[in-house]
């Protein structure tokens, strides 16, 4: 299990400093060297199907621990990444890693998809394809077992140009998911415009199910919207297993969350996966 998710002190300072402003600077000049030297890695939190109560896939999440700073957050370094004009650079080095995880998961009898993330500003422009292509032939990882995770759809400047993209990428065979729906700007016109096979419901709304009806109510609406148009409904971000037959009964098909796992180092998946393959949900509620 992931030993520390405590961010940087440094990282968190108080914003528009200078030493805020050198940090990220220097940051975004070790972007590189940090994937070459394997601080920047992988982890795999579990997907769970709600009826099955079987593990049917993780999301590989971006780690960066630095030996003298620490950890730093995704969130932050992924902006860093962005600025610094190396989210391709970065999307790549992630989608390798997570199909060869994938790759050996799918050795080891572990039949179960894999999710990356990738950035909606990716969307603007063709070579996206290209990269997702070449790294599935690289690592032979089936196409049919990726999907990808569209994160700040409110960012895809031109829908036309992500839809084209987008089919062309369902057309190999990948999988494409809508991150985070319910929070940030013209979600529903992203999600109407855009050739989506699931929608992930985001953590806002799952984590206050049982105790705020407002919550439940977005997340059966959000629910029946996913049936409505025949995709996977995910909810995200479950921290109290008590909660799972609201989700059920809201319509969530797949749920993911510290209810059942924080997000894993490929080992610690692996034997995950050998120890419960099934008994998952069972042991828990
Ligand atoms: P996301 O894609 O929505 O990922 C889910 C986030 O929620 C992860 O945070 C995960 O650790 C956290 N989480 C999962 N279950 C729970 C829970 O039960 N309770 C709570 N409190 N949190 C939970 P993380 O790893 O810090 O990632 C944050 C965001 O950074 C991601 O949100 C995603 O937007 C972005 N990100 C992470 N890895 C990548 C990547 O490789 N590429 C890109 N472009 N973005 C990434
Ligand atoms: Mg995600
Ligand atoms: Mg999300
Ligand atoms: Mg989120």
């Amino acid at each position: 299990e992931e030993t520390s998710e405590a961010h940087n002190p440094i990282a968190i300072a108080e914003t528009g400093s200078q030493t805020d402003l050198l940090w990220d600077i220097s940051l975004r000049a070790r972007i590189d060297d940090a994937m070459e030297a394997g601080e920047i890695y992988c982890v795999y939190q579990p997907k769970i199907d709600l009826q099955s109560n079987a593990v049917v896939g993780v999301e590989a999440l971006v780690r960066w621990h630095d030996p003298a700073r620490g950890f730093i957050s995704p969130m932050h370094f992924i902006q860093q990444c962005e600025k610094a004009g190396r989210m391709e650079h970065l999307t790549r080095y992630v989608l390798q890693s997570a199909c060869s995880a994938g790759q050996l998961l799918h050795f080891r009898g572990h039949m179960i998809s894999m999710s990356v993330n990738i950035s909606a500003t990716l969307l603007s422009d063709m070579r996206v394809v290209g990269l997702v292509r070449n790294v599935l032939q690289a690592t032979r990882f089936d196409p049919c077992f990726l999907t990808l995770e569209i994160t700040e759809t409110a960012r895809i400047s031109d829908h036309e140009v992500a839809a084209t993209i987008l089919n062309e990428l369902r057309s190999i065979g990948v999988r494409i998911s809508m991150d985070d729906f319910g929070v940030g700007a013209a979600n529903y016109e992203a999600f109407y415009e855009l050739p989506f096979d699931e929608i992930k419901i985001d953590r806002m709304f799952v984590a206050n199910i049982a105790k705020d009806p407002k919550a439940r109510a977005i997340v059966a609406s959000i629910a029946a919207m996913g049936r409505g148009a025949r995709i996977t409904v995910v909810a995200e971000g479950l921290e109290n297993p008590q909660d799972i037959p609201m989700l059920q009964e809201a319509g969530c098909q797949q749920v993911q969350g510290f209810a059942f796992s924080r997000p894993l180092s490929l080992s610690n998946l692996l034997e995950y996966q050998e120890l419960a393959p099934e008994q998952t949900l069972s042991n828990i509620v």
